[in-house]
């Protein structure tokens, strides 16, 4: 993933297209750069690898003017991330910036060599603007030879043209990558997103799977992939959809852990009625018929789903497996007619759970996608999107994505029970008034943040750490792990705790903190067990429990953190708090870039 941006507008676009990319940062950034056309015409552009702030400074010392220009903050694919590989990729009059793969640039790189092509990059991209100049030189103006450059691509991708000569136009197009134009008062803007695009308009037209739009000052020309004239829709975007501040956090993480009790009642809000006294899942999510459910995802979405099938087997009776995403495309696993196949991405733009939903596409009962996008692929691809709405998530780390993932995988869950008759009336109720509790809940878990502060302090200085779950906290574990190591760079690994003689137990010495999460329950004294086991090696626990746990889990322990006591059903959502903040603390304490790990 990486961030596009193009201005035509009435000022100097320059330090414009360098803010609209700090607000595209969070979607990657190894380099970055732009492109702009001056008064008379004349293509320029500046590179610079590493973080956006080194584009600025080189823009200071050797500025770009001009009122069109493109810009992009890449996230390599095809290529080191150097200043010869960042975009925008420029051939004679054509630069180009790209989200997304070429994946046909081998046989097109063969073409154009054959052709005396001079490569300057290693990217797939640099194909793009080549082949466009090609064009152009056979005669071709600039919107049909960007046209017949897209016909040759395949792959996925938002590209975004600028032309030498041509300063009221930009061509822009979307195959697999998402691409939103914002319309201005004589200004038009196209970007990744509608983050970008925030500050100036919150008029938005998203573009759909296919089309190509030619922008020019006035407005936007859009055709369907089958070169159709398309109406979409402008649609004007809530502030607070747009809105990235830190609002007095250090991190954006840290603000996205503290708005969790937040993003979830508004979650739930979504998806219960207004009396909060039953589901209002949309009736297209039916479970006549379904025989199974397949929960598909990649990272943190993987681990919501690893959790979500615990709750359809154990709540609904009904039989639930899981795929990572990259992995179940190539294994060609039977599809039974009776699967309901759920996809889940915050994004919404996941390239592998894209491409393992467009596998199951036609073979499945009923694909349910779970987003945070309403306008994403995924969400467009499946036959029924259910919102998360978490907000914009920026910091890398997915935080309250995940828990919001959770809230509407369990309600699914609880749905699927509903009508499977695996719960009756009064324990479905019962349920519901325990989730409506929740956010409360997740706020008094908040509270915690100083001991864990205080622990992180101790796994700061860790070269590795284990973290141990059994049955619903299992899958926590691991994604407790996950985000140690993605933002602190610390190896940590997860086991469910019954593993742990099978193998693990031998990494233990008193250098390994060993994280159990564990609420007192009816596997608690199991966990106990494992506990004794690595004590008895040296190793220091860390125990995340309730005031039950804290109480049953003797005095060898070397720190306990107490959360709030919650219906079991929900021990993975609440207990995702403490991971969360134990990760960000340790990241914190080790002085790592928490945010764009
Ligand atoms: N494939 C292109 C590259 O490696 C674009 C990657 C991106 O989306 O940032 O430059």
């Amino acid at each position: 993933m990486c961030g596009i941006v193009g201005i035509l507008g009435n000022h100097e676009v320059a330090p414009i297209l360098v803010e609209a990319l700090r607000r595209l940062e969070y979607r990657g950034y190894d380099s970055a750069g732009i492109a702009t056309l001056n008064e008379d015409g004349h293509l320029d552009r500046r590179r610079a690898v590493g973080k956006l702030v080194n584009l600025s400074d080189l823009l200071v010392r050797e500025p770009l003017r001009g009122s069109a220009g493109i810009g992009h903050t890449r996230w390599a694919t095809h290529g080191a991330p150097t200043e010869a590989n960042a975009h925008p990729h420029r051939a004679g009059p054509v630069a180009v910036v790209h989200n997304g793969i070429i994946e046909n640039y081998r046989a097109l790189r063969a073409e154009l060599a054959a052709d005396g092509a001079e490569f300057a990059t290693e990217t797939d991209t640099e194909t793009v603007a080549l082949l466009t100049e090609r064009h152009m030189a056979q005669g071709m103006g600039p919107v049909e030879a960007a046209d017949a450059t897209l016909r040759r691509l395949e792959g996925a991708f938002a590209l975004l043209f600028l032309f030498e000569g041509a300063p009221d136009l930009m061509v822009a197009a979307r195959r697999g990558s998402p691409l939103a134009i914002g319309w201005g008062e004589g200004e038009m803007f196209v970007g990744s997103d509608a983050i970008a695009l925030a500050p100036m308009t919150d008029r938005i037209t998203y573009l759909e799977e296919g089309d190509r739009a030619v922008v020019t000052r006035k407005g936007a020309r859009i055709v369907d992939a089958e070169g159709r004239r398309a109406n979409r829709p402008v649609r004007t975007i809530r502030a607070e959809a747009a809105r990235i501040d830190k609002a007095g956090h250090k991190h954006f993480m840290s603000k996205e852990i503290a708005e969790q009790p937040r993003a979830i009642a508004a979650a739930l809000d979504a998806w219960l009625s207004a009396d909060g006294a039953s589901l209002s899942l949309p009736d297209e999510l039916d479970f006549a018929g379904v025989e199974r459910v397949l929960l598909i995802g990649c990272g943190t979405a993987f681990y919501a789903c690893l959790t979500a099938k615990y709750w359809f087997e154990q709540i609904a009776g009904l039989p639930a497996e899981v795929d990572i995403a990259s992995e179940y495309r190539y294994r060609e696993p039977p599809l039974g007619a009776g699967t309901l196949a759920v996809f889940v991405s915050q994004s919404g733009e996941t390239a592998d759970t894209l491409a393992a939903l467009r596998h199951v596409a036609g073979r499945a009962a009923r694909i349910v996608s779970v987003t945070n996008v309403a306008e994403s692929s995924i969400a467009r691809e499946a036959d029924l999107d259910l919102q998360i709405h978490a907000g914009p998530e920026i910091g890398v780390a997915s935080t309250k994505a995940f828990t919001c993932q959770l809230t509407v995988l369990l309600l699914m869950a609880l749905r699927a029970a509903e009508a499977r008759g695996a719960l009756d009336r009064d324990a479905l109720s019962d349920r519901l008034s325990a989730l409506r509790a929740l956010p409360a809940q997740i706020t008094g878990a908040l509270d915690i943040e100083a001991a864990l502060q205080e622990a992180a302090l101790r796994l700061a200085e860790a070269r590795d750490v284990l973290f141990l779950g059994r049955g619903l906290m299992y899958p926590l574990a691991l994604e407790g792990a996950l985000k140690l190591k993605e933002i602190s760079y610390i190896h940590a690994e997860a086991y469910a705790s019954g593993e742990l003689k099978h193998g693990p137990i031998a990494l233990i010495d008193k250098t390994v903190p060993v994280v159990v999460m564990a609420p007192r329950d009816g596997i608690f004294d199991k966990t106990v067990s494992n506990m004794q086991e690595v004590m008895a090696r040296g190793g220091q626990v860390l125990l995340i429990t309730d005031a039950a746990g804290a109480e049953a889990a003797g005095d060898e322990v070397w720190r306990r953190i107490v959360v709030p006591t919650v219906h079991p059903m929900l021990t993975p959502i609440l207990y995702a708090i403490p991971a969360q903040l134990l990760a960000y603390h340790t990241a914190v304490a080790k002085g790592t870039d928490v945010d764009q790990p």
